[in-house]
């Protein structure tokens, strides 16, 4: 059997469609399957859409967050409740093509563990956007050591490796790193981004930079090392500093400067707030790790009763 795993965050507009022609596909292709719908605290009509739904359709379940716990924490919550020999994640809004699963099912059939759906474009963004997203996955493509470039959320998974993925207990993963550090024989499907079918992004600014800190820093400690260089180029600098003034005084011609002084001290002041940030970040993460708060809590769950 086949998982379908769909976050879906205010989609009242698209879950019925959604599931719908996700079903469509499957059934066509004689794909045995389960839906299984996140809805991630939406403000909306989005878990009484799928209730609804589950009354009327076969194979749908529903689950429901206690409020929004973000599009990682739904795709975990997904993993976690699936049931299939594999398990496909998709977005609800329909921008990865559904069609596509059927390419990356029949992938798996040839023994496939790991199918990645790769985007050959990423469909309509600005220039700003695409500077700092093409940044952002060039530094965690270093990091993770894969080109991570096109990469997405939408790919098949095998149970072993959905198994695995469950039972790391790192509460701010990166699903679309993980795959490729988890590792196993993969391939990939490369896909055309659709536009929305309805309702608009969830993303803000904000949230797609403090997304890039948050991913950079679970993958790489660099960000501490840069710290450490830092430390030592200071070192030199004021070694550098240190016998100038020590030459000037033996020779009775001590220093004047005052605005030397006063450079130094604010440029030593500024590197050493910014790096007890960086490591405050840090021990921000662990602290949250730590405690080990869970990564999402369901509330409520609907499914259909013939499966
Ligand atoms: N999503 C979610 N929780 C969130 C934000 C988004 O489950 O906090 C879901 C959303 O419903 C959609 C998918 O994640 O199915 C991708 O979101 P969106 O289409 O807004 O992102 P974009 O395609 O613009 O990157
Ligand atoms: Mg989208």
């Amino acid at each position: 059997m086949l998982s379908v795993i769909i976050p879906a965050y205010n989609e009242e507009l698209s879950v019925e469609t959604a599931g719908d022609v996700i079903s469509g596909i499957l059934k066509k292709e004689n794909i045995d399957y389960e839906l299984i719908f996140i809805d991630d605290g939406s403000k909306d009509a989005t878990y009484a859409k799928l209730c609804a739904m589950a009354e009327t359709r076969e194979n749908i379940v529903g689950l429901h967050f206690s409020r929004n716990f973000g599009k990682e924490a739904a795709i975990s919550a997904g993993l976690a409740a699936s049931h299939g020999d594999c398990a496909v994640v998709i977005d609800c809004d329909l921008q990865h093509p559904p069609e596509k699963i059927v390419e990356m099912y029949r992938l798996w059939q040839e023994g496939y563990e790991i199918v990645e759906g790769i985007k050959t474009s990423r469909g309509e963004e600005t220039k700003a956007h695409g500077f700092f997203a093409n940044q952002f996955y060039s530094i965690i493509s270093k990091v993770v050591g894969f080109d991570m470039s096109n990469a997405s959320d939408f790919k098949l998974l095998d149970r072993k490796v959905i198994d695995v993925i469950n039972s790391i207990p790192e509460k701010k993963g990166f699903f679309r790193a993980i795959s490729f550090w988890v590792g196993y024989h993969k391939t990939s499907v490369e896909y055309d981004v659709n536009e929305r079918i309805a309702g608009e992004t969830k993303w803000s600014k904000k949230d797609l930079i403090k997304y890039a800190i948050s991913n950079i820093s679970a993958y790489s400690t660099a960000p501490m090392q840069i710290v450490t260089v830092l430390g030592v180029v200071m070192l030199f600098v004021t070694l550098v500093f240190g016998v100038w003034a020590l030459i000037d005084k033996i020779i009775g011609r001590a220093l004047e400067g005052m605005t030397t002084v006063i450079i130094i001290t604010i440029f030593i002041g500024s590197i050493m707030m910014i790096s007890l940030g960086i490591i405050g970040y840090y021990v921000a993460r662990i602290y949250e790790e730590i405690k080990g708060r869970p990564k999402y809590i369901v509330s409520t769950q609907c499914q259909s009763k013939k499966k």
